[in-house]
């Protein structure tokens, strides 16, 4: 599953940087962009099985979305990207041309995937 990788990836970049943060990892929050076809449930999945054994085993992953925003070089439009469904409709999906005039627009925002922040509980035992 594609969600492994990414998963790996963000674990792999992240255990370096706790290095010098003492303390158990409580939450690590990562921000995904509306646009990355990737699972929230499934990311949580991967975290939990890759965690294993390493310094973040226990903690709590929490996706936040990030929503698409576009610009248009055509007529100047930036903002939120036009969407496929209704208004306030629960499955309405981005759609990348341009609400204002209908030409293809740059993704300014929407296909990231970083970790935004870690909680770590300094109180807690580190074990190890
Ligand atoms: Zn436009």
């Amino acid at each position: 599953m594609h969600e492994y990788a990414v998963v790996d990836e963000l674990i792999g970049a992240l255990l370096p940087r706790l290095a010098e943060h003492p303390g158990r990892v409580r939450t690590v929050v990562v921000r995904k962009g509306e646009l990355r076809i990737l699972s929230d449930h499934a990311l949580v999945n991967a975290f939990e099985i890759l965690t294993k054994g390493t310094r973040l085993e226990g903690a709590d992953l929490l996706v936040e979305a990030v929503a698409a925003a576009v610009s248009c070089s055509a007529c100047g439009y930036r903002g939120p990207a036009g969407r496929f469904g209704g208004e306030g409709d629960h499955f309405s999906i981005p759609v990348l041309t341009c609400p204002q005039c209908g030409a293809s627009v740059q993704v300014d925002a929407g296909r990231e995937l970083y970790v935004d922040y870690v909680t770590l509980s300094d109180d807690s035992p580190v074990d190890g």
